[in-house]
C-alpha cells in the first residue's frame, strides 16, 4: 500500500523541479491560483485525456464526442440555472481584506456544517461565536453575501451590460445545447451518450492545494440520455465505470470512496449525486462526480429557446425528452491525485533516498528511456538506433550525460517505467539491459525482442 505524504510540500517541489506543473506568469511576480503544465505535465494530461476518450468513446458504441465552445450564448446560463443560482456566500475580513467563504469559515472554526444555512444565519453564527479572521486574527466581518462564480467578458458591440458573455463553469450545457443537432445530424439511439473534454473557469472565492481547486481547469464529461425508466441501472452502470478508471489509472483502491449526498443538499437539477472522493494528504475531497441530472437541462433548454428538444423513437415513435445520467471527471484533479499516489521516497540499501513516481505505463509521461553506458562511438550509434526504433511507438528519452546511476534516478522522479542501456555486451551479441523501474531489477534482451516484451509491459 502506497503511503500518503502528510502535505503536498514534495510534489509541488517535484513537479516545478522537473518540468511537470510551473506557477502561472512566474516572471511577474505569479497569478494566483494559475498554473502552467510543464514538458511532462503536459505528456501527463494528454495521456490521461487521450486514455479516457479512447475508453469512453471509441472503444464503445453508444458514444459520440463533442467539442463545443467555451463562450454560449448566456440566455444558456439562465436556463441552466446558473445565473441566479451558481454562487457561494463570501465574507471579508474588514481589518485586512481576506476573502472567505462563509460556510469554510464556519465548518473549518466550529466543526459543524453550513450547508442549508441562509446569508442570515451564516453571519449571525460567525457573530455569535466571534469567529477570527484565519489571516489577521481581527473579528470584523462584513455580512455574508452571495457571489456569483461565473467569470464574465465583454462582447465586442457596445460594452453595455447587455452584452455580457460568460465562460463556462462546467462543458455540460456545451452538450445540451447541440443535443438538437447530435440527434438530426447522427443515427443516435437512445440510449447514447455524448462525451467532451474541455476547458471550465470558475472565479472560486478561496482557491487552493495545488491544482485541487484553480479557476480554470478542465473537465471530461458525459452526458448519457437515457428513458427515465431506466435511471437507477444507468446510474449503477456508469459508477462501476468509473471505478474501473480509477484502477485503470492506477490509483489505489484504498484511497478511492464513494461519498453520496444527502437527498436535502442535492443541486437543483439533480435527483441523486455520489461523488468519488480520493484521500488526499490535505484530505479526503471530491475527485470525480455522478449525477442524476434527470430532464432539468433539456426541457429548460426547450423551455427558454423555444425549440423542440423531444426526441422520438425510431420504432414506436414515442416522442420524449431524454433524462441524463452524467458522469464528470476533473482533469487536474486527477493528476493531483496521480501524483500523490505515485509519490514516494525510498530508502535504498546504500542509505540514499530514491524520488519515485510509481505511475501506470498507460499515464506515464515518458515511457521508456534509452542510454548509451557511455557517450562515445559505437554505443551512441547503437543507443540512437535501439532510440529511433522505439520512438515511433512511445513517448521515449535519450540520455547520454553523466554517471548511469544519476540517469536512472532522473527517470525514477519523471516515473519512467523502464530503461535501457546499451553497453559493451550489445556491440557484441545485440542484447541490452531493460530495468525495471519499481524493482530497480534488470533484465537482459535481445533487441529484436525488445518491441514485443515492452508492448506487453506498457498498457
Ligand atoms: P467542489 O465541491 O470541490 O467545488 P463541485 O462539486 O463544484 O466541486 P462539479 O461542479 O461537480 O464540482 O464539477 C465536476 C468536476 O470538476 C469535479 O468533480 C472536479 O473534478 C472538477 N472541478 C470542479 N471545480 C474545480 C476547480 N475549481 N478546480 C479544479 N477542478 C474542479
Amino acid at each position: 500500500m502506497q503511503k500518503l505524504q502528510d502535505s503536498l510540500k514534495p510534489i509541488v517541489a517535484l513537479c516545478k523541479r522537473r518540468g511537470f506543473i510551473y506557477p502561472g506568469s512566474e516572471i511577474y511576480g505569479g497569478f494566483a491560483n494559475t498554473y502552467s503544465y510543464g514538458p511532462y505535465g503536459a505528456e501527463l494530461k494528454k495521456n490521461i485525456k487521450d486514455l479516457w476518450w479512447r475508453l469512453f468513446v471509441h472503444e464503445r458504441r453508444d458514444m459520440v464526442g463533442l467539442d463545443g465552445p467555451i463562450l454560449l450564448h448566456p440566455k444558456t446560463w439562465q436556463a441552466s440555472g446558473h445565473v441566479e443560482g451558481f454562487v457561494d456566500a463570501l465574507i471579508d475580513c474588514k481589518a485586512c481584506k481576506s476573502r472567505f467563504r462563509a460556510d469554510h469559515l464556519i465548518e473549518e472554526a466550529l466543526h459543524k456544517s453550513a450547508d442549508g444555512m441562509n446569508l442570515k444565519q451564516m453571519t449571525e453564527e460567525i457573530q455569535k461565536h466571534k469567529l477570527k479572521c484565519p489571516k489577521c486574527g481581527a473579528q470584523d466581518f462584513t455580512e455574508a453575501r452571495v457571489f456569483n462564480l461565473m467569470f464574465h467578458t465583454h462582447m465586442s458591440k457596445t460594452g453595455a451590460d447587455g452584452d455580457i458573455a460568460y465562460l463556462r463553469p462546467e462543458t455540460a450545457q456545451a452538450i445540451f445545447v447541440d443535443f438538437k443537432n447530435i440527434i438530426d445530424t447522427m443515427r443516435v439511439k437512445i440510449p447514447f451518450g455524448v462525451a467532451q473534454i474541455g476547458k471550465a473557469f470558475r472565479n472560486e472565492i478561496t482557491p487552493g492545494n495545488f491544482v485541487f481547486r484553480v479557476i480554470e481547469f478542465e473537465q471530461m464529461e458525459i452526458e448519457y440520455f437515457i428513458r427515465e425508466a431506466d435511471w437507477q441501472k444507468t446510474f449503477d452502470h456508469w459508477l462501476a465505470a468509473m471505478h474501473s478508471w480509477c484502477k485503470k489509472i492506477g490509483l489505489s483502491k484504498n484511497h478511492v470512496h464513494e461519498k453520496e449526498h444527502p437527498k436535502e443538499l442535492l443541486s437543483h437539477y439533480s435527483k441523486r449525486t455520489v461523488d468519488l472522493v480520493y484521500d488526499f494528504p490535505f484530505g479526503t475531497s471530491e475527485l470525480y462526480g455522478l449525477a442524476y441530472r434527470t430532464d432539468f437541462d433539456l426541457s429548460r433548454h426547450a423551455e427558454c429557446s423555444g425549440q423542440s428538444l423531444f426526441y422520438t423513437d425510431p420504432e414506436t415513435k414515442e416522442k420524449f425528452i431524454p433524462h441524463v445520467i452524467e458522469p464528470t471527471f476533473g482533469v487536474e484533479r486527477t493528476i493531483l491525485a496521480l501524483l500523490c499516489n505515485a509519490y514516494d521516497e525510498e530508502m535504498l540499501e546504500n542509505g540514499e533516498t530514491r524520488t519515485v513516481l510509481h505511475f501506470a505505463p498507460c499515464v506515464a509521461p515518458v515511457k521508456v528511456a534509452v542510454f548509451p553506458l557511455m557517450k562515445k562511438e559505437p554505443l551512441s550509434e547503437k543507443a540512437q538506433a535501439v532510440f529511433a526504433l522505439l520512438q515511433r511507438l512511445w513517448h521515449c528519452e535519450y540520455d547520454d550525460s553523466g554517471a548511469i546511476g544519476k540517469r536512472y534516478r532522473r527517470q525514477d522522479e519523471l516515473g519512467t517505467p523502464y530503461c535501457i542501456t546499451i553497453d559493451f555486451e550489445t556491440l557484441e551479441n545485440d542484447t541490452l539491459t531493460l530495468r525495471d523501474r519499481d524493482s530497480m531489477k534488470q533484465e537482459r534482451l535481445a533487441i529484436g525482442q525488445l518491441i514485443e516484451t515492452l508492448s506487453k509491459k506498457l498498457v
